[in-house]
């Protein structure tokens, strides 16, 4: 049994069979999922979830009220949500770069002739 109640059924937290058979054995061992951690922060921060609390320096953290229209700086709401989406944006694709070193690599490998295409008859399941 998890640490948290489900809040989502197990057959609807994936489209795919596998990954619910998998929380299922995560529950029974009491192994906690990426649904019972979201359940865990609720409620969630509204400043973090608008995009208006900055910490990139260590003057705040600072977040936009109508009390506080400007963090320390003099960022308002519209620049700290720039720079956070900007930066978020750049840590997730740094993250993921090898997928598309990899999609690269294999397009390079079946242009030469050193690979063939991916059978996306595969994918479908189609035969
Ligand atoms: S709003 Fe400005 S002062 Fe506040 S944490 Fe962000 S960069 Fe630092």
């Amino acid at each position: 049994m998890s640490a948290h109640p489900p809040i989502i059924a197990v057959q609807d937290k994936s489209i795919d069979p596998a990954t619910n058979e998998m929380v299922v054995l995560a529950n029974d061992n009491q192994m906690s999922t990426v649904w019972d951690r979201f359940a865990a922060q609720k409620p969630q921060c509204k400043f973090g979830t608008d995009g208006i609390c900055c910490k990139i320096c260590h003057m705040g953290p600072c977040r936009i009220t109508p009390k506080a229209k400007l963090g320390v700086c003099g960022a308002d709401a519209d620049t700290i949500v720039a720079r956070n989406i900007l930066r978020e944006i750049a840590a997730g694709t740094a993250a993921h770069s090898d997928h598309g070193r990899m999609l690269v690599r294999t397009l390079k490998m079946v242009a030469q002739g050193k690979s063939t295409p991916f059978p996306f008859s595969m994918l479908s399941g189609a035969r």
